[in-house]
């Protein structure tokens, strides 16, 4: 259960969740520069799933790459649950999952879910890979190793591994964007009852207008390069959610909204696959 202090539904005094202002990326390119985001600002309150929608090359994955730590802002500051990316590193607060699973080919299953961990030179807690194991449904795959895993058991792999350090934050970068559509709507929904377990300030980056309706309180769209939040929406849509929730008129309003928004002209309905 959600506190009334960190609904983002709320109380408008709640906690801060993300806080980006006037985020800038610049990159060397050959002689040249390619400014990738251009003073791009953002908050959400604590403990909300954000979905950040946008064209290809926009910068959603500098944006997460900035807050997970691999990048360093040109200008500008972000902040999540009121840490900076180095403070929730020492922290061990920050979970991080990327569209390629990135898995140890020669660590097993569960030797891949303790990774973070054991780089952190922090023991788990006894039951801990386990429950992570049984969370993701891996149940009896404990052993195995990734090259005997279809893709989407090695994501759900990555999210556990995501999610053993127990983090406050989540970062995830298309997580199920090599999935075909089944499996990845499947895996959208065990996200969000893993999420509602085990609720943390989230950043999703997705090309999928349905799965950000789905499992964002908020979704913020990006405009092209150099990139920028040109539209933040807010989903009130009640939880706890499940896939009939994309048949109904609400969803649909939602979805063909933030279609117009991102092209500018007819809704592309279906799992939404932009640019
Ligand atoms: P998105 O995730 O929205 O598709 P990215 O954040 O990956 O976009 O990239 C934004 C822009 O920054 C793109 O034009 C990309 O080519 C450029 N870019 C990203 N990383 C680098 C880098 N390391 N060096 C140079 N340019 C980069
Ligand atoms: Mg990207």
């Amino acid at each position: 259960m959600r506190s009334a202090t960190t609904d983002p539904a709320g109380d408008p005094l709640a906690a801060t969740g993300f806080d980006l202002r006037s985020l800038t990326k610049r990159f060397a390119l050959g002689r040249g520069e390619v400014l990738a985001l251009d003073e791009t600002s953002l908050g959400t309150r604590k403990n909300t799933f954000l979905s950040l929608l946008g064209p290809s090359g926009c910068g959603k994955s500098t944006v997460l790459r900035i807050l997970a730590g691999l990048e360093t802002p040109t200008a500008g500051t972000a902040l999540v649950n009121g840490m900076t990316t180095r403070e929730l590193q020492r922290a061990h607060e920050l979970g991080i999952a990327f569209q390629d699973s990135a898995l140890l080919p020669w660590r097993s299953v569960a030797g891949n879910i303790r990774l973070p961990l054991e780089v952190a030179g922090v023991t788990p807690e006894p039951g801990l890979v386990d429950d992570l194991v049984d969370l993701v449904g891996l149940r009896g795959f404990e052993r195995a190793k990734p090259a005997q895993l279809s893709g989407g058991m090695r994501q759900r792999v990555s999210i556990a591994r995501c999610l053993v350090v127990q983090p406050s934050v989540m970062l995830l970068d298309e997580p199920f964007g090599a999935l075909d559509d089944m499996t990845r709507q499947r895996l959208n929904v065990e996200l969000l009852r893993i999420w509602t377990e085990k609720p943390a300030t989230t950043l999703m980056v997705t090309h999928g207008i349905s799965e950000a309706v789905f499992l964002s309180d908020v979704v913020a769209v990006m405009s092209p390069r150099p990139g920028r939040v040109v539209e933040v929406v807010e989903i009130d849509l009640p939880r706890p959610r499940t896939p009939d929730l994309m048949r109904t008129p609400e969803f649909h309003a939602y979805h063909d909204h933030l279609s117009e928004v991102l092209f500018g002209g007819a809704p592309a309905r279906g799992t939404g696959v932009a640019g």
